[in-house]
């Protein structure tokens, strides 16, 4: 007869209902349950991240210990060489007659536990981190068929009950509001301040253990909130201030400021301090109460039941080839710029320190400066991944591989996203104010003061010229080309070729 159970929670499964634990308890009664959470050199250590992603973790985990302990728990928090090790280690001297844990979110760490599982007493439940992981919208697709985000989505919003009339129909009549949700914005415009959480003292010996450890960025200054009270007030902060014009300006971008409408919700949201649904019902209301525009709130919610659910979803579905996946035959190294930040192209160089200072980029900037940036130029999709990993305070395996892969370089050839998404410097000048403050000219597509970005979008359309033509939602744009004569696309391929040799691709200091 099983007397006292172990409870294995990750530090990205932070979740104040956590399944494992609800199981446990149900079993035995809180009394006998002990939680373990590991604090593992190796994964701490398995590649360069971002020094506030390891202040978050660690400190939302040493948080969370804490109010298991309140909350009558034993907690056996501890730091170890690596997950294996703390396991055995904590079976044998606890002695529980078994372990249960919930199925990690991301392929490396779940296949770890599913060998501990062979020779440990170790059970697996299901992950329902994600709610694609709850309820599959589309059991048994077969790989071989193409699913695009929108049917996946609305499949989500049935299921869910999620803007939805009394007949299941799409509130406002509408599944999508996309096209009115792509306004440049104006000086005129204000923007409320980024939210701040001032650290508290485990927060600040956390900033300063990190400091002393090898990462990307600087911890100092961090400013996130670590536990679920504080994420519930990120989100309050965010849905009161800033959800009602998300919608309207969510593709804009603008030098001063990297924020914008955005939520800055990922962080808090990849670790479980909140949970999608909550999220998701919370945006619902600001729009039945008159907060906030239904344009601004399904654009808000496609994001999070959409777009985020869609990432996980395909990345179990489409299995590790995604991350060897190169469709359009990239090869080059990522320019040295990606780690120091130091460009002349004001809209890369800002972005690139915004992103070292503080981990975060919305979610444009990652697409249509940095990824686009990337694709235009053929830079192996695994060196960008790897450096996007290193980069961000949200990333993580299952979310970066199909939105950099997928999304952003379409290195899949269109298993995730339908279309690449490439542009040239008009589509930056018309969404921000870059352009503006840039020793480059975004209307000019060759000669030294011609936009980098325009000479490689040019110089893409020429290489891929068939390929694009063929891509029903790429096929227009390409017809640009025929205001190129001979002689104009020998120029701008001479000065792709001239201006790629000048980008040096050092390895990461
Ligand atoms: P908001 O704009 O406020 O959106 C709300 C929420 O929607 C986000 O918090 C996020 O949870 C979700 N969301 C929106 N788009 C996506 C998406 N494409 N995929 C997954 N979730 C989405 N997101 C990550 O969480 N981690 C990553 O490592 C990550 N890497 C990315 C890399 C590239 C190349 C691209 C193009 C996108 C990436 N994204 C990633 C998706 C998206 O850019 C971020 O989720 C978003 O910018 C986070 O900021 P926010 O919370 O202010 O988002
Ligand atoms: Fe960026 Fe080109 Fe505009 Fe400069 S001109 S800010 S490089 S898009």
């Amino acid at each position: 007869m099983v007397t006292t159970v172990s409870v294995w929670i990750l530090g990205d499964q932070l979740l104040v209902r956590h399944p494992a634990l609800l199981a446990a308890e149900a079993r035995v009664g809180r009394a006998a349950v002990t939680v373990l959470l590991v604090e593992s050199e190796a994964r701490l250590a398995q590649q360069r991240y971002h020094r506030r992603k390891l202040v978050l973790i660690l400190s939302a985990m040493r948080h969370y210990a804490a109010a298991l302990r309140a909350a009558g728990y034993r907690v056996d928090l501890r730091r170890a060489p690596d997950f294996a090790t703390a396991v055995r280690e904590h079976l044998a001297e606890h002695g529980a007659d078994r372990m249960i844990a919930m199925a990690a979110a991301e392929r490396g760490t779940r296949a770890l536990q599913h060998a501990l599982a062979h020779d440990l007493p170790l059970e697996l439940l299901p992950n329902t981190q994600l709610l694609c992981g709850q309820h599959d919208p589309l059991p048994g697709t077969p790989i071989t068929r193409r699913v695009v985000l929108e049917t996946f989505y609305r499949a989500m919003r049935r299921h869910f009950g999620v803007l939805l009339d009394d007949a299941g129909a799409p509130l406002g009549g509408q599944w999508n509001y996309d096209a009115a949700n792509r306004r440049p914005l104006p000086r005129t415009v204000g923007v409320p301040p980024a939210q701040q959480f001032a650290p508290d003292s485990i927060t600040l010996a956390t900033i300063d253990e990190v400091q002393q450890r090898a990462g990307v960025g600087d911890a100092a200054g961090f400013d996130l909130p670590v536990t679920h009270d504080d994420a519930r007030r990120a989100l309050a902060g965010f849905i009161a201030g800033r959800l009602s014009r998300f919608g309207d300006y969510e593709d804009a971008m603008r030098a001063d400021d990297g924020v914008l409408f955005h939520s800055v919700l990922s962080p808090a949201l990849n670790i479980g301090l909140l949970e999608p649904l909550e999220v998701i019902r919370a945006a619902e209301r600001a729009y039945h109460v008159g907060d906030a525009p239904l344009n601004a709130v399904e654009g808000f919610v496609r994001q999070i039941l959409g777009w985020r659910e869609y990432m996980y979803w395909q990345y179990w579905r489409i299995g590790e080839h995604l991350v060897t996946a190169n469709a359009w035959g990239a090869h080059r190294s990522l320019p040295a710029f990606f780690w120091h930040g130091s460009s002349d192209m004001h809209c890369v160089a800002t972005v690139v320190q915004r992103v070292h200072q503080t981990g975060y980029a919305h979610h444009i900037e990652r697409l249509m400066i940095l990824s686009n940036l990337c694709m235009l130029a053929g830079i192996t999709p695994a060196h960008v991944n790897d450096w996007f990993l290193a980069s961000f305070v949200d990333a993580y395996d299952w979310v970066m591989v199909p939105n950099v892969f997928g999304m952003g370089l379409n290195a899949d050839g269109g298993g995730v996203a339908t279309k690449p998404y490439i542009a040239s410097a008009a589509y930056i000048d018309r969404m921000s104010d870059y352009c503006a403050g840039c020793r480059f000219n975004p209307r000019i597509r060759h000669g030294p003061d011609a936009c980098p970005f325009n000479v490689l979008y040019w110089n893409f359309l020429i290489a891929h010229e068939a390929r694009l033509r063929a891509n029903p939602r790429f096929g227009p744009a390409v017809l640009g080309l025929r205001h190129l004569d001979v002689a104009e696309r020998a120029a701008v391929q001479q000065a792709a070729i001239a201006l790629l040799a000048g980008w040096s691709g050092e390895p990461p200091p």
